[in-house]
């Protein structure tokens, strides 16, 4: 589901030269409503009481980088017919700019990671998506404010859509290529029968290529009022609050989905099940699997 990872080194002129307040939106004051919640195994969490964002620190100063990974509680669970893939096809849409961070402008995310010499990607599963940044520690601002501004401006446009969607056709095939997935995806279709499970992240085929623009700008919403935990990890400085594009994680979702949660209920299997799929070649693959 992951892009390749790509870097570029950074040149020491971009990076000094760089500045948030330089775009087209100035950047918001320091929020006031982050409080300490607990702190657990060194992992210290804080909650931001004007959009409900759980954020997670995790200090490590090995080296002067910072991560930082937020995680939507969306995934393919959250999908219907019609929609299967919807997620990952976000995922990689994700990365086709907002009005302020795009190509056409030279501001799109890669573009702007690359110049500092850090690198992104993003995974979908069924429960969640996540995206992640790694960065000098410095450029903390322009990561959070890249990663908020994308969660609520994607463009989202057609012309956008159709040339991902081969993109991620070819995972499909890729997919439907490797024995072992095939049967997997046989395995998850048999044992869950009355439950998202039942389609594999990736989607199915009819859903990849046919899904329109405006279902997935429907879907987005629903990203985005199941909202997200952000994880900046690596040199913080213990006993403060996040800081440095803390302003950007306070922005509050656009609007929020009427209902996002899942009703569905796991079906009991009744005994057990089994699939064979049959494809040209030569390797068997033997697949076990048991649900609670
Ligand atoms: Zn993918």
């Amino acid at each position: 589901m992951s892009r390749p990872l790509s870097l570029l080194l950074a040149t020491a002129a971009f990076a000094a030269g760089f500045s948030c307040s330089g775009s087209a939106q100035p950047a918001s004051p320091p929020p006031t409503d982050i409080t300490f919640v607990r702190e657990l195994a060194g992992i210290r969490e804080f909650h931001v009481a004007s959009n409900g964002l759980r954020v997670l620190l995790v200090r490590n100063t090995s080296a002067p980088v910072v991560t930082v990974m937020t995680t939507y509680h969306v995934g393919s669970r959250n999908e219907v017919v019609g929609t299967t893939g919807a997620t990952h096809l976000l995922e990689h849409l994700f990365f086709k700019g907002t009005e302020r961070f795009n190509r056409d402008r030279g501001t799109s995310l890669d573009q702007l990671l690359d110049r500092v010499g850090a690198e992104n990607n993003a995974t979908t599963s069924y429960d969640r998506t996540n995206y992640y940044v790694d960065a000098p520690s410095d450029q903390l601002p322009l990561v959070c404010d890249l990663l908020a501004d994308h969660l609520r401006h994607l463009r989202l446009r057609e012309e956008d859509r159709a040339p991902e969607m081969t993109v991620v056709r070819n995972e499909f095939e890729n997919g439907e290529n490797s024995p072992w997935m095939a049967l997997n995806k046989a395995i998850w279709a048999s044992a869950y029968t009355a439950h998202p499970y039942h389609n594999q992240v990736i989607g199915w085929r009819s859903d990849i290529e046919n899904v329109p623009i405006g279902k997935l700008r429907a879907f987005r919403h629903l990203l985005l009022a199941r909202q997200l935990h952000a994880y900046p990890g690596g040199r913080l400085h213990r006993g403060r609050r996040p800081r440095g594009g803390a302003s950007a994680l306070r922005r509050p979702p656009a609007r929020a989905a009427s209902d996002s949660r899942t009703l569905h209920r796991r079906a009991r299997a009744g005994g057990p099940r089994r699939t064979v799929v049959h494809r040209a070649g030569e390797p068997g693959v033997v697949g076990v699997a048991s649900t609670p």
